[in-house]
């Protein structure tokens, strides 16, 4: 049997030669082993046992074919909580634990004096967002809804495993509100954004599902149609956070002072210097 050590270089070098990212080789290692990166420093001059090689090799084959990682691992980490996640659902982003950090300080901030915040989750795909701040802040009576059903059943399972509670509702955007005269404190929304015609990653065109990704031609489509109905659904002190594409700042911000001239609109940047979050207020 080969050791930790030749089986990640073989992989680096597999990957290399097809220009995907070499550090998946070892972060695949990591999460396969369920050993943490100090362990598996430790392992590493030692032969693999027969069943993880097996294992290592057949999701390194599907990885190979720029499957992500995340589903072929069958899980993901979203804000310090494990996410089963597969082809139903987006693989939860890293700039998506900005938008629940923040979401979470907006919460603190200006909603400290009530006993209970009523929130809605539109488009909760694995159920990362809405799960998070649901198990972060003890407050939170969460609402959590998606147009696809397959998705729904996937942040389901999630929200039981993390034990979460949470009512979950399929339907179009707002649609699922309305019907139940249900008003909200606070509205979080990670629409698709991306337009239409844009080229995209194999590892995300080919897996993931495109429902999740596009937002109609200049991919704003779904954040017009949310702001042309949130007063419906919304307490008159509020507050609405989206994440959004790192070219879309001004056209939102735009379309937020026509439909709301009145209400407090903030771009928060990601680590990465990229204008990531819309934060609306209406307070
Ligand atoms: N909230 C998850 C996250 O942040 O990882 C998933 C976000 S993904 C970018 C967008 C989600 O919106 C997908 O789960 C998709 O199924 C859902 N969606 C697309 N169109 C929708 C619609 N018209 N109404 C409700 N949800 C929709
Ligand atoms: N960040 C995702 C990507 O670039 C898109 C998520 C979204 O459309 N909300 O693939």
């Amino acid at each position: 049997m080969p050791t930790f050590n030749q089986e990640v270089h073989a992989a680096r070098k597999a990957l290399r030669k097809k220009a995907l990212p070499e550090e998946t080789a070892s972060l695949f290692m990591v999460e396969l082993s369920q050993l943490d990166r100090t362990d598996l420093y430790l392992h590493y001059d030692e032969e693999m046992p027969k069943e993880l090689l097996e294992a290592y090799r057949s999701g390194m084959a599907r990885i190979l074919k720029e499957e992500p990682m995340q589903y072929v691992l069958g899980f993901s980490w979203f804000y310090g909580y494990r996410f089963e996640v597969d082809e139903r659902v987006l693989i939860p982003r890293p700039e998506t634990e900005e938008l629940v950090a923040n979401i979470l300080i907006e919460m603190d901030e200006h909603f400290a004096d009530q006993k209970t915040i009523q929130v809605v989750d539109i488009g909760t795909g694995s159920g990362a967002i809405a799960i998070s701040v649901a198990k972060e802040e003890p407050k939170v009576i969460m609402m959590a809804t998606d147009i696809s059903e397959a998705a729904i059943e996937v942040a389901k399972k999630n929200a039981k495993n993390l034990e979460a509670n949470i009512e979950f509702a399929v339907g179009d955007l707002l649609q699922p509100l309305i019907e139940r005269q249900r008003k909200v404190d606070f509205l979080i929304c990670n629409p698709p954004y991306i337009p239409q015609e844009e080229a995209l990653e194999n590892s995300v065109k080919n897996y993931e599902p495109h429902v999740a990704l596009f937002g109609g031609e200049d991919g704003l489509k779904f954040y017009r149609q949310l702001f042309e109905e949130a007063l419906k659904v919304l307490n008159t002190k509020a507050i609405m956070a989206f994440e959004i594409g790192y070219n879309q700042k001004s056209a939102l911000m735009a379309e937020v002072e026509k439909v709301f001239p009145t209400a407090q609109a903030e771009v928060l940047k990601d680590i990465n210097g990229k204008d990531r979050m819309l934060i609306v207020r209406f307070l």
